[in-house]
């Protein structure tokens, strides 16, 4: 059986992000690097910049010291218009 190309999705909560750059360090696709935005703190919060490439090892959530990274994987499909008017 083929497997299902799949596409993760890296979330950060910028607001508790401390611009430590562990998750940048350790992701092994080399993916993940300091934003343009400042956050409350005055600190640059992590982005992922290519979420095609990342595989979903989570050691980018798992060694974050804020617990602010969620990985979330998602099947690749057609993009589905919802109609959620009101
Ligand atoms: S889940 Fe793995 S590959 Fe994806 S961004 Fe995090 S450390 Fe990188
Ligand atoms: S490990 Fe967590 S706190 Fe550190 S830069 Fe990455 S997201 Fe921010």
């Amino acid at each position: 059986m083929a497997k299902e190309p799949r596409t993760f999705h890296i979330w950060v909560d910028d607001e508790v992000c401390k611009s430590c750059g562990l998750c940048i360090a350790n992701c092994p696709k080399k993916i993940l690097r300091f934003s343009d935005r400042i956050n409350k703190q005055g600190l640059n919060p992590m982005e992922c910049i290519d979420h095609n490439s990342c595989i979903g090892c989570l050691s980018c959530a798992e060694i974050c010291p804020e617990v602010a990274i969620q990985v979330t994987g998602l099947t690749r499909e057609p993009a589905r218009e919802e109609e959620t008017h009101g």
